[in-house]
């Protein structure tokens, strides 16, 4: 791209800026209890766009006795599930009609394009407080028949009720900030929950504004309670003994400190963490449109995505062909600041997660894996931001530190497979299992690929395919629990059963 020059953000993404934001709990905005805050830069040229207030261990106890209260005596547990429902439907509604000024301080905090935040990020957000306002009133026990062998004669009606857990921890990362809110906000809200929610500070800005929208669509104060802040104010919610469930997404090695902080009181845990996605080409498939798709599976949001393809095992008839084909299509990528109308690819989050990506690159290229395309960051007007080429490294080895590690940028690692036995065996050889996908025409294939799988999702002919409805999450070290769809509700209620004998 010639030229950096961006058009202004509009008037109120402007005046949201340039407000003083604050926490949100207990219905109140408030300052972090030490009153200091933390800078808020744009990476796509890290200068200062906002500060966020630094919650820290008082803020997270305040928002937990904020969400206890509001779970116990206020009146959100005596609401009926078709007014939860309603709730949910009306904040969908708000944030609809803000779709460009959500979608534009998505771009300005995260980096990545304004394309991408006004068609995917805000509308899939939309949809999914919707999904969950319309599951609130379908979520439901059941009858059993029993037998009680020791009691015969007796007659027994059983049934479950399926209840809240009560407050809600939840910790999410900085790649999609309000869509992993939504993920996480939905079924905890539909299922009757209180929450405290902790946004990753690089990206505090999207979760603020929702903040301002609870109340408006008749959330009862403390239902829903906001700390930004530092990992501080992450840790002191999984370890908190108020908490009965902690949900988080973001690094394996983040999920492992979850897991030990949850200990003290054994609270429930969620888990949505790293992955190492494999995009699997047989020589059957529709190279035009596998040669997009695994370009677009590494490559859309800058390759930070927990399910990104970000390694490529091609079959060898194929291998030269296919690997120059996505090449060709990383090469042509847009690269620029989010808010330019021509970006294709933005800037990674922040200086630190640059600094990780391009430390792997070196990483790859210091154990002797081949730089087919990319390896550094672009120079020139781009240098300022935290920017990183699309990058392509070939004939890498199983053990390579960037085939095992997830690197969470836009780099790519290619080797040849030899048959379907050989490309499971790769596939499966990492300690991580959130997701796959299978490129091919023959459906004995593909059905088989996808049986032979350890991943939580399998896409066939696609990725990054997501909706509601569908559930996500994943197997192995890429943590436990699904998101979205029913199952998403196992991890936010709790069952009971009642045993009646009728005499
Ligand atoms: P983290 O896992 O550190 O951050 C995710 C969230 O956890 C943030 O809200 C963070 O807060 C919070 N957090 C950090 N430390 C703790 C803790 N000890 N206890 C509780 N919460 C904590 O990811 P990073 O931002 O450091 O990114 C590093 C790597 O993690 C990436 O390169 C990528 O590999 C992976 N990652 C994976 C994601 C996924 O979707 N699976 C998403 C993001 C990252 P704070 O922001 O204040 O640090």
């Amino acid at each position: 791209m010639t030229t950096l020059l961006v058009p202004e953000p509009a008037r109120e993404v402007r005046d949201f800026l340039s407000q003083t934001h604050k926490l949100l709990i207990g219905g109140k905005r408030v300052d972090a209890a030490n009153g200091e805050t933390f800078e808020v830069q744009d990476p796509s040229n890290n200068l200062v766009i906002a500060h966020a207030p630094k919650g820290g261990k008082e803020d997270i106890d305040r928002a937990v006795k904020a969400a206890r209260d509001a779970f116990v005596n206020k009146p959100w547990r005596k609401l009926t599930v078709s007014e939860r429902g309603k709730m949910l439907w009306k904040l969908a509604d708000l944030i609809e009609e803000r779709v460009e000024e959500f979608a534009q301080l998505e771009t300005l905090d995260n980096g990545k394009p304004l394309a991408i935040s006004r068609a995917a990020d805000i509308p899939l957000t939309v949809d999914h407080f919707r999904y969950y306002a319309g599951l609130a009133t379908k979520i439901h026990g059941e009858t059993l028949d029993i037998s009680v062998p020791y009691a015969p004669g007796a007659s027994f009606f059983d049934f479950t009720l399926r209840e809240p857990i009560g407050v809600v921890g939840q910790i999410i990362p900085w790649n999609f900030p309000l869509l992993m809110a939504a993920w996480k906000l939905g079924v905890a809200l539909a299922a009757g929950n209180c929450v405290v929610l902790k946004p990753a500070e690089q990206t505090p800005l999207s979760a603020l504004r929702l903040a301002d929208l609870f109340a408006e669509a008749g959330f009862p104060d403390g239902v829903v309670n906001i700390v930004t802040g530092f990992p501080e104010a992450g840790a002191a919610l999984s370890a908190h003994e108020g908490v009965d469930k902690v949900a988080f997404t973001g690094s394996t090695e983040v999920g492992h400190e979850i897991v030990k902080a949850s200990a003290g009181n054994l609270k429930r845990v969620s888990l949505e963490l790293g992955g190492k996605s494999p995009s699997i080409v047989f020589p059957d498939a529709d190279l035009n449109l596998a040669a997009a798709g695994v370009a677009g599976a590494i490559f859309f949001n800058h390759g930070q995505c927990c399910c990104a393809g970000s390694r490529l095992l091609v079959h060898q008839k194929i291998y030269d062909e296919l690997v120059g084909r996505v090449s060709e299509q990383a090469e042509k990528i847009k690269l620029g600041p989010g808010m330019h109308p021509d970006t294709e690819m933005g800037p990674l989050v922040s200086i630190e997660q640059q600094n990780r990506v391009l430390s792997f690159i070196n990483t790859g290229k210091n154990e002797g894996a081949k730089v087919l395309l990319g390896g550094d960051s672009p120079s020139g007007d781009m240098a300022s931001g935290c920017y990183v080429n699309p990058t392509v490294f070939e004939k890498v080895q199983p053990k390579m530190e960037i085939v095992q590690e997830e690197i969470f940028g836009p780099v790519l690692v290619a080797a040849p497979f030899e048959d379907l036995e050989d490309v499971i065996a790769k596939s499966n050889n990492t300690n991580y299992g959130l997701a796959a996908s299978v490129w091919t025409r023959d459906i004995n294939k593909a059905h088989k690929a996808a049986r032979g799988l350890k991943a939580g999702t399998v896409w066939v002919n696609c990725h990054n395919i997501f909706d509601a409805n569908a559930p996500f999450g994943g197997y192995k070290q890429s943590g436990y629990g699904r998101e979205m769809s029913l199952h998403a509700l196992e991890n936010y209620t709790q069952v009971k059963n009642v045993i009646v004998q009728l005499h």
